[in-house]
């Protein structure tokens, strides 16, 4: 018999279903809002995001290429090639896609007059400037002469005569731009160096990492009376050397470093800087340019300029006393730099890359990897920008071909072997390698338990030490100690090949005379110690150190 249920009980079910209809509907509403609010603004904020935020760098599947030009940057601070090295350097660089060199001459310029005395005693003569002008229009290369007139000036203001123009008196590397003197110094260096180079279209300003503003007395009082900061004296010392070479040279298109940009607020750069009509050159060197330059740097840069140019580094920038190049460091540079290039240039211009090649951290400090030595690097860095930069060893081989070298990887470095290459410097390549693995075997030795047990400097203070222990080590010692007289005798034949003697001196004095040093006094006390048949008793008289 069918159950029968009440009207009530019908009425109850209906109502709550309505009820739960009501409130998925409600829900679902309220979801289908949510996503389009999220939707609208995101898209609405796209455009002031772009500006503002880091855009996050991602891996290209397509072949990335550098479309602006490429310059090789010469340093020639104290350690000039000899100019017939050009004639196989210049048409290296045309053949693998080079538009120009930015030569950097610092002290081996010719300058006279006033000048006279800033020139090292190795500087290039007038002839042979020329004979580089030659050199680098047969090949279509433009010259870009790189000059300094604010920071780095070390060359000019550490002589005597210059010493007044100091901002710091104690440190000779920043001029003083209140000096009424220091804007014609900068003149004249301009107009001695541009006149050199008649063809010169472009001339870069330099003026990177100029410390120590507004820290003398004129320029105390001028902040104080122009109610400017240190920044603004820099714009204002740089807008008077845009203005002289606006007034002699008005054709000249004018670069700088942009270093000193960075921390400038932006108010100050935009009324200040991009007025000037000059191109900023955005440097970075390390492996990881993006995170190096900072998140905010080109939404920054793209709403002041409407072009950049950058610096990377094929040598000179990966420690101060290298004389082996880092190659891995500055392929990894140049790759960072085609990941900003990618993601960014719809930001903005990248109108041209300059390949820095440093020879020295400033005008003091020693040499570091010299210019035959990072050919190898050099080229491969070009080769990634020409959008090999995907595999590791790609470039490697096609560098080995056009420098005739035997054995590709070794390129990479020293743990590869010898590279056995065949270009003119590959010389000193050869022997920077064999220096290298000398003194890998030398600290080997200097950790032996026979060096660091019986040929301490307590036993060679002493002359006390067991013979026996002596013997061992004596065979592989003399071994350092030929191969380093060896080393020493190829390297200054291979030095004198690309280079003057001064430079060859310089460097077989850094790199290889403390070595040979070293080795030979461990020679010395291993013929003494072995000399000796019988030892004094112990305590010796001398040992405990005497008070005062
Ligand atoms: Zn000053």
């Amino acid at each position: 018999m069918k159950k029968h249920i009440p009207f009530v009980a019908y009425r109850k079910v209906y109502n709550w279903t309505i009820k739960y209809v009501v409130l998925l509907f409600i829900c679902a509403l309220f979801g289908l809002c949510s996503v389009y609010i999220y939707f609208f603004y995101s898209q609405s904020t796209i455009g002031e995001n772009i500006m503002d935020e880091p855009i996050p760098l991602t891996k290209q599947d397509q072949k990335v290429i550098f479309n602006g030009k490429k310059f090789v940057h010469l340093d020639l601070k104290g350690a000039p090639p000899k100019v017939t090295y050009y004639e196989y350097l210049f048409p290296l660089l045309a053949k693998n896609g080079v538009a120009g060199v930015v030569i950097e001459y610092e002290d081996t310029f010719p300058f006279k007059g006033i000048l006279h005395n800033v020139s090292a005693l190795n500087a290039y003569t007038r002839k042979e400037i020329d004979m580089i002008n030659n050199l680098a229009d047969k090949n279509r290369l433009e010259i870009v002469p790189l000059v300094q007139t604010f920071g780095h000036l070390e060359f000019v203001l550490k002589l005597e005569e210059f010493r007044e123009l100091r901002e710091v008196p104690a440190f000779p590397q920043v001029l003083c731009p209140s000096n009424t003197k220091s804007l014609h110094i900068v003149s004249e260096m301009l107009t001695q160096i541009i006149e050199a180079h008649p063809y010169t279209a472009t001339i870069h300003i330099g003026a990177d990492e100029t410390h120590y503003l507004g820290r003398c007395k004129e320029c105390i009082t001028r902040m104080k009376f122009q109610n400017i900061t240190g920044e603004g004296l820099y714009l204002k010392h740089i807008e008077n050397v845009r203005d002289f070479l606006r007034r002699k040279f008005p054709l000249l298109k004018i670069l700088m470093w942009d270093d000193m940009l960075r921390n400038f607020s932006e108010e100050e750069t935009v009324n200040g800087f991009d007025k000037l009509g000059i191109t900023p050159v955005v440097w970075q060197y390390e492996t990881d340019v993006f995170n190096a330059l900072g998140p905010s740097l080109w939404g920054q840069y793209s709403r002041q300029f409407k072009k950049v140019w950058i610096a990377s580094a094929f040598k000179g920038a990966a420690g101060v006393d290298q004389y082996i190049v880092d190659v891995s460091h500055y392929n990894q540079n140049h790759r960072s730099w085609m990941d900003v290039v990618e993601n960014y240039k719809f930001l903005l211009k990248f109108e041209a890359i300059i390949l820095t090649g440093w020879q020295r951290y400033d005008h003091f400090s020693i040499l570091c990897e010299l210019l035959p030595v990072a050919i190898p690097s050099l080229l491969m860095n070009l080769k990634i920008l020409d959008g090999d930069g995907e595999n590791r060893f790609g470039p490697t081989k096609e560098v080995a071909q056009i420098l005739n070298c035997q054995q590709p990887y070794a390129l990479m470095g020293p743990s590869f072997g010898s590279p056995q290459c065949a270009y003119p410097g590959s010389d000193i390549l050869e022997n920077v390698y064999r220096l290298h693995q000398l003194e890998e075997d030398y600290r080997e030795l200097r950790k032996s338990s026979s060096i660091k047990g019986w040929m301490s400097s307590y036993n060679i203070h002493h002359n006390f030490s067991s013979p026996g222990h002596i013997y061992n080590i004596a065979p592989h010692l003399s071994h350092l100690g030929q191969e380093i007289k060896e080393i020493e005798n190829d390297m200054s034949k291979a030095l004198l090949e690309v280079y003057d003697d001064s430079t060859k001196n310089e460097w077989i004095f850094t790199f290889i005379q403390p070595l040979k040093k070293e080795i030979n006094e461990l020679l010395r006390v291993k013929d003494e110690l072995l000399k000796r048949k019988v030892w004094p008793r112990r305590p010796f008289k001398y040992e405990v150190p005497q008070k005062t």
